[in-house]
């Protein structure tokens, strides 16, 4: 992590944590399920600080909780507090960071090409093509588990999913990893019979 951006955002989390100290203090008014709150958050900040200090990388959850934190002094834009520029810069540098949905990735690329008066109408069919590809029957699966996870033909407890995880190298070095969504989750013992001898168990004890 470039150097002024860690700077930047140990300010946010130290700034945010004092002003969370401060609510803490008796007469402050704030009631006792939001000092709870607070001190849990005062914590989770904690261990990003920490982490920082020890030049280990932040996970997405902790890349949020710098947002939020840096969200008041982004919203400064009188500059009343005298860091909006850093705001913006940690701003742009969680751009960056943070994984995007599919959703707003499509979202980001159809405001940039609305805001061109140039692209050609076919951008825009390219664009929902990928989209209609990517959700395909606007992600309505047919059900087969219920709420508990029981497979609805069978009543087995028991499944396999797939999870695609995408791992980010630099030279010989995973830097990152994106976790992936499941996916293909079956029943075992209805679409892999051969396997469920070693899963019986499972379902014997749950039921
Ligand atoms: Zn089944």
């Amino acid at each position: 992590m470039n150097k002024e951006i860690e700077e930047e955002i140990r300010f946010v989390l130290e700034d945010d944590n004092e002003l969370m100290r401060a609510a803490l203090q008796p007469g402050s008014g704030l009631d006792a399920r939001n000092k709870q709150l607070n001190r849990e958050l005062i914590k989770r900040h904690e261990k990003i600080l920490a982490k920082l200090d020890k030049g280990e990388l932040l996970s997405q959850e902790d890349l949020q909780l710098v947002r939020d934190a840096n969200e008041i002094h982004l919203n400064d834009e009188d500059n009343l507090n005298g860091r909006h520029k850093e705001a913006v810069e940690i701003d742009n540098w969680l751009d960056l960071m943070m994984e995007l949905s599919t959703k707003e990735a499509f979202e980001i690329l159809e405001k940039h090409l609305h805001d061109d008066s140039h692209t050609p109408a076919v951008v825009f069919r390219a664009l929902h093509t990928l989209w209609e590809e990517i959700t395909p029957n606007d992600v309505v699966d047919v059900r087969a588990f219920d709420e508990e996870g029981k497979c609805l033909k069978c009543g087995s407890r028991v499944s396999f999913a797939d999870v695609t995880d995408t791992l980010v190298f630099v030279g010989d070095e995973i830097v990152k990893r994106h976790d992936g969504d499941i996916s293909n989750r079956n029943c075992v013992r209805c679409t892999y019979p051969g396997q469920y001898r070693d899963y019986e168990h499972y379902d014997k004890a749950g039921s």
